[in-house]
């Protein structure tokens, strides 16, 4: 479409952002006379609210449109100067354009319209999202796409935004590699390259399905300082390994090397095993008392320091008290399941990677903790077949997409009095509410904390119980 009424493609057009989309472009809305008073939505990435921009239109939908900035003629009051000079391109970081102030303030108006639009929540304020103190360099893992350029040199970095064209990382020097990882993770791919330049490793071609190294995943355990490298290999080992082994085993805190084989030609990263090149086969993190191991192919948080808040806001939602049974879904590690298990009577941990409960069981063991048992399989089909008494507590912290139809049904079935909801993904966090809703839960609490600063992303915790207790 090129032309809606009173407006056309290539029109330049001078107005005020007034909103964000969830993904952080900005929203301007261009009055033609409508009905509903609010005007024609134009959506221009790299524009923040406040700003009175001038931009291009480049494409038109019936109700909506996208025009590329070409000038802020007046800069909000919000917006700051990226720290990392590829923020613009890079599909890493939506929001280093904006005060972390307003990153803030952005999740949480963003949260309460999703709750309201799709939950039904109307008119819902919720409290402020916890944010951090240094909210720079503060995850722990990183997962470098590996590939070449035109010229034929290998490329390590990350992706541009909607894209899998690689923004090599020397283009994010300013910041000292990535404004966000650790700095060790950038020292890794440098050594990385190294190897792959001297001994004439090929780099992965997403579009031949040839070459050999795909992705570089680096994990660093905070507390303790150890470090794991993962090779993702279109093969199923490494050439000069020993070379490459010799060199990151400089870096100090380099606790487990290992690679990944996998040959799909579809956008899922991990293979399906890891096989351990040198050293250990996890690291050790801590979060608060409880220690945890990590095998490459396990979920952990990215963010320890929030991770913390997170978990602390779980359990002091679930509040479980000696004799409680508490089922902690789609548990990973085990990491909430041993937070909870401290307090709580009995713990059921359910999780479907294998290597994951693997793990959670190791860390009930390290932490001498005896009332955690762990299930693998689908959280929708071991809880009904599993649970032999009605929970008291059910925790739920499912992926982006949500829990299972099935899962709410069996919980609304069996009415444990609690029900906690951590949540990554606050659009399907509203769907689920609502159903929850309908059968018989109340929202009582809900507190957001901030675990992705500079990026769109928030996590959420719900405390839902049933209406009449
Ligand atoms: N609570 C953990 C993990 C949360 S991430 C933590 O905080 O570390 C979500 C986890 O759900 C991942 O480990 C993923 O492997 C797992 N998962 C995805 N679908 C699942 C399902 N249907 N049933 C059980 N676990 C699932």
């Amino acid at each position: 479409m090129s032309t809606v009424k009173g407006i056309e493609k290539d029109d330049i057009l001078e107005f005020r952002i007034d909103d964000m989309s969830t993904d952080g472009s900005g929203i301007g809305h261009i009055s033609l006379g409508q009905a509903d008073g609010r005007g024609f939505a134009l959506f221009v990435k790299d524009a923040a609210p406040g700003d009175f921009v001038r931009a291009k239109v480049i494409r038109l939908k019936k109700s909506y449109g996208y025009a590329r900035l070409l000038e802020v003629l007046e800069p909000s009051p919000d917006r700051t100067e990226p720290l990392c000079p590829a923020a613009r391109q890079c599909g890493g970081c939506q929001f280093q354009h904006l005060s972390y102030r307003a990153q803030l303030d952005f999740k949480k108006n963003m949260v309460e319209n999703l709750l309201a639009r799709i939950g039904g929540f109307e008119g819902i304020k919720i409290p402020p999202v916890i944010g951090m103190e240094d909210p720079w360099h503060y995850r722990n893992k990183a997962q470098y796409p590996v590939g070449r350029d035109k010229n034929g040199r290998t490329v390590i970095g990350f992706y541009a935004g909607r894209t899998h064209s690689i923004i090599d990382l020397d283009k994010y020097e300013g910041a000292e590699g990535c404004a966000i990882q650790d700095a060790d993770s950038v020292t890794i791919a440098a050594i990385c390259r190294q190897w792959m330049e001297s001994f004439r490793v090929p780099a992965y071609d997403e579009k031949s399905g040839k070459g050999l190294i795909r992705h570089i995943l680096t994990r660093k355990a905070f507390s303790t300082g150890q470090i794991m490298v993962c090779l993702i290999i279109n093969g199923q080992s490494l050439p000069h390994a020993r070379d490459l082994t010799q060199a990151l085993a400089a870096v100090p805190g380099m606790t487990s090397i290992c690679v990944s084989p996998n040959k799909r030609r579809d956008n899922v990263i991990l293979g399906e095993r890891a096989k351990t090149i040198w050293g250990s086969d996890t690291i050790t993190d801590y979060i608060g008392d409880i220690g945890y191991r990590i095998s490459p192919l396990s979920f952990y948080q990215v963010n320890p320091v929030q991770t913390k808040v997170l978990y602390e806001t779980a359990l002091s939602f679930a509040d479980p008290k000696e004799g409680d049974t508490v089922w902690d879904l789609y548990c990973g590690i085990g990491t909430i399941s041993l937070f909870l298990a401290q307090k709580a009577g009995r713990v059921y941990g359910v999780e479907i990677v294998p290597q994951a409960v693997e793990d959670a069981r190791k860390n009930a063991q390290l932490n001498g903790i005896e009332n955690a048992v762990f299930f693998t399989g689908k959280a929708e089909e071991v809880v009904p077949r599993e649970a032999k008494k009605r929970p008291d507590i059910i925790v739920v912290d499912p992926p982006r997409k949500g829990c299972d139809r099935s899962l709410l049904d069996f919980i609304i079935k069996t009415g444990p009095d609690r029900l906690v909801y951590v949540s990554c993904g606050p659009a399907t966090l509203a769907r689920d509410l609502k159903i929850l809703a309908e059968g018989g839960y109340e929202l009582k609490k809900i507190q957001c904390v901030d675990m992705f600063p500079q990026g769109c992303h928030v996590e959420c915790v719900v405390l839902m119980s049933k209406a009449n207790t």
